[in-house]
């Protein structure tokens, strides 16, 4: 199915509205001038959710959680950067692994089951994407997907 990004940014956000208020800020930066994705818009959303949710969890309240997309080449590119805890280098890898959580007991009590960025991983992937995290411990954390922009090949019933 084909959709804007920014449709879909915006819905994700909207669904975070009331968790956040008061608590943090989004700030989005979302070029205008995006040709359409081609994917599967609930899992993409599903993805993007997780991201936040996140930046939420592993952030201190008062901070600024920015959400970006603009179109390079062939792809177009989305981040969402959070103010929080981050993540130490040697472990940027490992938290795409399924049920992996950061032992950061010492430092904040949070839920999950260690699945959300394994799925977001598996999703990216099979759009022909990629994702991976920016982050240094206690620096906060940046976490980027690419999708590719290129033209669709039509199936056969559409010619
Ligand atoms: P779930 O998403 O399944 O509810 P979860 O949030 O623990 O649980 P993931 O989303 O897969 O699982 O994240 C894996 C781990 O990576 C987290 O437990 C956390 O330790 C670390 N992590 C993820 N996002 C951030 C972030 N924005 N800042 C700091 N640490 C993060
Ligand atoms: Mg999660």
């Amino acid at each position: 199915c084909d959709f804007a990004l920014s449709s879909l940014v915006a819905d994700v956000v909207r669904s975070f509205a009331a968790q956040v208020e008061g608590h943090f800020e989004f700030e989005l930066r979302l070029a205008d001038d995006m040709p359409p994705i081609h994917g599967d818009y609930e899992r993409l959303r599903q993805v993007l959710s997780n991201l936040i949710s996140n930046a939420i969890k592993y952030s201190p309240e008062g901070g600024t959680i920015r959400i970006g997309a603009r179109a390079e080449a062939e792809r177009a590119v989305v981040y969402v950067a959070d103010q929080g805890i981050g993540i130490a280098p040697e472990e940027h890898e490992q938290i795409f692994q399924r049920f992996y959580r950061v032992d950061n007991r010492l430092r904040r009590q949070t839920q999950g089951s260690g699945l959300g960025l394994y799925l977001a991983r598996a999703i990216i992937e099979a759009h022909g994407g990629r994702i991976w995290v920016e982050s240094q411990l206690g620096r906060g954390a940046r976490f980027l997907f690419t999708l590719p922009l290129g033209r669709r090949q039509l199936t056969d019933h559409e010619i």
